[in-house]
């Protein structure tokens, strides 16, 4: 009788080593570049989503701003011409898993599949192997730091985030960047809906976002660019 308990408690044990302590190793991945010239990445999570992602792109790029965005890749797969967009904006291309899972539910062979099968379609898409991956809702496991590394991905979180779980206004979005905006900032923004509704609240947000932080006297680069500045 005293064994189902002791089991249970066991697996219950190895399961928050793998799924609770790997954050512990979250200390060593990316949360902000270096303070350097006072540059800034916007990031861009959970697309591309048809409508949003090209007209985000373009508007980024109309501003002279280039920026990451970090792919779903079942989304990518299914929306190639949006990938395009992005690419042809002259913007960076991420990875943010293939199918948006959290990894605090995968085991190791799921972990490895949703960073590997989305590396291999992004890499087909774009011509290009990303080399940044963010984890879905910022949630890791033991498993993932080992293949990231063997897919040469550094991981990457932020250090600005205006809008989570809770839907943001845009004016809302827009004060709480420019109030937290730091240099070396890694901005978490959503153009495809995670959030219902938050890439049209995004794309409202946006321009004020820009012409604020630059009037802060920041550079907006892409996280590739502020990192190699380290
Ligand atoms: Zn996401």
């Amino acid at each position: 009788m005293r064994l189902a308990p002791l089991a249970l408690g066991g697996a219950a044990a190895l399961w928050v080593g793998y799924a609770w302590g790997a954050h512990a190793m979250t200390l060593a991945a990316t949360w902000r570049g270096p303070a350097l010239g006072r540059r800034i990445a916007l990031t861009f999570d959970d697309g591309p989503d048809p409508t949003w992602t090209p007209r985000i792109a373009e508007a980024l790029a109309a501003r002279g701003v280039r920026a990451t965005f970090f792919l779903v890749g079942r989304r990518a797969h299914g929306h190639p011409r949006a990938v395009r967009a992005i690419v042809d904006a002259g913007h960076e291309i991420a990875s943010h898993g293939w199918s948006h899972r959290s990894l605090w539910f995968c085991g190791p062979r799921r972990t490895a599949d949703e960073v590997l099968r989305t590396q291999d379609r992004l890499a087909e898409l774009t011509g290009t192997a990303p080399r940044f991956f963010r984890p879905p809702w910022g949630m890791v496991n033991a498993a993932l730091f080992g293949v990231l590394r063997r897919a040469g991905l550094s991981c990457v979180f932020w250090s600005v985030q205006p809008e989570g779980l809770r839907a943001q206004a845009p004016e809302a979005q827009t004060a709480h960047v420019l109030a937290r905006a730091h240099a070396g900032a890694i901005v978490d923004l959503h153009d495809a809906d995670g959030v219902p509704g938050a890439p049209e609240r995004l794309a409202a947000a946006l321009p004020a976002m820009i012409d604020g932080l630059r009037d802060r006297g920041y550079t907006l680069t892409t996280v590739g660019d502020l990192l190699a500045s380290a």
